[in-house]
């Protein structure tokens, strides 16, 4: 009999209700009893869709407030010092660790939060100390376990494995080492309450395993599972891992006393060939992640069979999931302005619960009518096809990706055509984004005011930004980006090849939701999109004002690509439109053009060996070649998000970008370091601080910054400028931040 399973599910709410319910709670609209009922009702809501769909594995404990990882560190008792002095109730103690706290209690800083491995989901780091004290609080996840059970649904309970979650946590002061007993201990005690309580199944995800793994990491995973799984007593527990294959632990992992082993197979390459060649325990489950928790488009039946039908001799498969649903969004169902003929293309994660089902049906009763019907979905697939578009692509040569002259010479030019002063200047290119600008863009949107009154009211506040800009002395200037909802959506709007979904969320943090454009055909910028606006932000000022584009890695990143063509040639598409418009920017007499790419790292492999040839070795080429045609006087920047670059600094300098601004206030510029040891060569804008907190940094701060800015980086290579945009900050904060910046640059200049 083959089995059904998914490994976790979009716990947002249909119109992103939680999401809703939480911000009141933050702002002590409601209580926590009205806050928990909201997420009761949305858990409820998803069991019953599951079984619905006759999903034979259905997970509890896969809901969480904020984070799965924050969830864990709260069980375990991984709760620093200065939230537990706060003396909170205990949810607030989450929200404190989540978001930071500051108010009558005291004053403590957030958790660190990072991506999750290569999706654009962040998990909060939890942070051991000295003092830390492992404790197990089983309570919150039983009591999921048993809500289920009440509504007549037995579950899987989910929980971060031992192994991942030490990996992914942080060690101030102490080590992973100390720790090791302690958590082997809790997790042994976890398992015993599972037991007690009747548990029949665990899902320990463990997906840092799909890392490049070494003989230290190895003896630990297998310590910790050796020791663990003495406790199971007639508790299933099933090792799910996920976003890549197993190749380094699968011999060790088919070696331990696991009852299920869910592994990748969209992701994980090697998947099918470890099996193949180690084998697959008989005794064992296998839970085949076959149908893609990633991506939103529909399962190809005929290949997905093919691929169950080549596993060697397993015994029992449970067809899953690659990973959670968290990272689709949660139905088409609502979706009312897309035609059927886009639509029948995608499966969001309840549409994936059916095809789990029609899956399960075809394999066990080789049923080919459910192929058939598939597969006339797929024949009569038209994704907007652009002759012209693609025959640029094919026609583009290696000169394509290589500007003239090289850096070193247009930097002299730069220098004599834009005369900027030393330690210029600048912001990242938003500013904030009021209420008023929102509402106004909504009432646009709904057509209660026109097009011309809209554009009015931007150029108001266009205008009123650059004199403002002018009048405290900043060197270049930005356009505020008060026309941009959202980077990438904004440009996706613009853009041929692209659809939108109205109630496409996907969580990206806590309460942060984003809709990520889907990409159905070949990319074509028709008109310029920028080029109007950036030219009247020009005109209104006598100093530079930055052209402002997002870049084709981080259009494709952050929105869901295509797979009946390779992501690479749909970043060299988004290329060409990009470069387009840069071209009209320049003739518009835009001197100076900023590409962001916020999400270059993205999708970075997860394996080190598979960084050049799957990645960066083709998207750094298509970042050079949206700006390779320009004149040797146009400077072109860029800015990333985070500096966590340091171990691909290279490919950083070959953007061959003039300037690079980035992120690293909150790193304690140790990227400076990293910067001066690899002779850099691009000008650099390190952050000088973080706009992330409302905090307004004083003048004296942002000139220590600066000061040992100055101590790794020669003078003439240095820009000044906050982290990244200012578009979430309120007006005062962005402002006096800014004018203390200034301040300080003068300061310095002055000694
Ligand atoms: N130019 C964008 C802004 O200033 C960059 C945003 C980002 O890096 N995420 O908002
Ligand atoms: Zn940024």
């Amino acid at each position: 009999m083959c089995r059904t399973s998914i490994i976790g599910f979009p716990r947002i709410g249909k119109k992103r209700e939680l999401k809703f319910a939480t911000e009141k709670y933050f702002k002590q609209e409601i209580s926590t009893k009205e806050l928990q009922e909201v997420a009761r009702k949305i858990r409820l809501e998803n069991w019953e869709i599951q079984k619905k769909n006759n999903i034979s594995f259905i997970p509890s404990n896969d809901f969480s407030f904020y984070d799965s990882m924050l969830d864990m560190a709260q069980t375990l008792n991984i709760i620093p010092k200065r939230y537990q002095v706060l003396e909170l109730s205990k949810l607030d103690t989450y929200f404190a660790m989540a978001r930071g706290y500051q108010g009558t209690n005291g004053d403590a800083k957030a958790l660190r939060m990072k991506k999750w491995f290569n999706t654009n989901y962040h998990y909060l780091v939890p942070e051991f100390e000295p003092s830390t004290k492992v404790i197990l609080n089983a309570k919150s996840i039983l009591a999921k376990y048993n809500e289920a059970k009440d509504a007549g649904i037995k579950t899987k309970s989910v929980i971060i494995g031992p192994y991942t979650f030490l990996q992914l946590s942080e060690f101030k002061k102490c080590t992973l080492d100390e720790f090791v007993n302690p958590i082997i201990e809790a997790y042994s005690q976890l398992l015993e309450h599972f037991n007690q309580c009747n548990v029949n199944w665990v899902q320990f995800d463990e997906p840092f395993l799909i890392h490049d793994t070494d003989e230290a990491q190895l003896a630990l995973f297998n310590k910790l599972y050796k020791k663990i799984l003495l406790h199971k007593g007639s508790t299933n527990v099933l090792l799910q891992t996920y976003f890549g294959d197993v190749r380094d632990s699968y011999q060790h992992i088919i070696n331990h006393h696991f009852d299920g082993i869910g592994l990748d197979f969209v992701e994980g390459k090697e998947t099918l060939n470890l099996l193949k060649t180690y084998d697959f325990p008989k005794e064992k489950l296998l839970f085949a992640g076959v149908v893609n928790g990633k991506n939103i488009w529909r399962n190809r039946y005929q290949q997905t069979l093919e691929t169950l039908h080549a596993l060697p001799n397993v015994s029992d498969i449970i067809i899953s999931t690659s990973c959670s649903l968290q990272h689709v969004p949660l139905t088409i169902k609502n979706e009312t302005q897309l035609e059927n003929e886009v639509l029948q293309q995608f499966a969001f994660a309840q549409e994936k619960l059916e095809e789990l089902e029609e899956l399960r049906i075809a394999y066990s009763d080789n049923n080919y009518s459910l192929v058939e019907e598939n597969e006339r979905c797929f024949q009569n697939r038209k994704l907007k096809a652009n002759l012209s578009v693609q025959k640029e692509a094919e026609q583009l040569t290696e000169a394509d990706f290589i500007r003239h002259p090289k850096a070193s010479i247009r930097r002299t030019i730069q220098k004599d055509a834009l005369k900027l002063p030393i330690l210029p200047t600048t912001t990242i290119g938003s500013f904030p984004q009021t209420s008023d600008v929102r509402k106004t863009r909504q009432h646009y949107l709904r057509g209660e005011i026109n097009e011309v009154e809209y554009q009015a009211y931007i150029h108001q506040n266009t205008a009123e930004i650059i004199q403002w800009q002018e009048k405290i002395g900043l060197d270049v200037l930005v356009h505020g980006e008060f026309e941009r909802n959202d980077m990438v959506e904004f440009f996706g709007q613009t853009l041929d090849g692209f659809v939108f979904s109205q109630y496409g969320w996907v969580q990206s943090y806590g309460t942060r939701c984003v809709k990520p454009p889907i990409i159905f055909g070949d990319v074509e910028r028709k008109n310029p999109i920028t080029v109007e606006l950036a030219k009247f932000a020009q005109s209104q000022t006598t100093k530079f004002v930055k052209g402002m584009l997002t870049g084709p890695v981080t259009i494709l990143n952050w929105s869901f690509p295509r797979e009946d063509i390779s992501i690479k040639d749909s970043t060299i598409q988004l290329a060409l439109a990009i470069q387009k418009e840069v071209l009209d920017l320049e003739k518009a007499g835009i001197h100076i053009i900023q590409i962001d790419e916020a999400a270059l790292r993205e999708k970075l492999p997860l394996r080190k060996e598979d960084w050049y040839s799957e990645y960066l070795d083709w998207v750094i080429p298509a970042f050079r070649l949206v700006h390779s045609k320009v004149q040797a006087k146009t400077q072109i920047h860029t800015h990333m998000c985070y500096s966590e670059f340091s171990d691909i600094i290279q490919s950083i300098d070959d953007m061959d970008a003039d300037v690079i601004s980035f992120e690293a206030s909150r790193s304690d510029l140790s990227i400076l370091d990293v910067l001066k040891e690899n002779n850099f060569q691009t000008q650099v804008g390190p952050g000088v601080y973080d706009i992330h907190s409302p905090r307004v940094p004083s003048s004296e701060e942002i000139e220590e910054v600066i000061k040992s800015i100055l101590q790794h980086l020669p003078i003439q290579q240095v820009w000044i400028n906050p982290d990244c945009g200012l578009k979430t900050r309120s007006i005062p904060e962005a402002k006096d931040s800014l004018f203390n910046m200034i301040k300080a640059r003068d300061n310095i200049i002055k000694r």
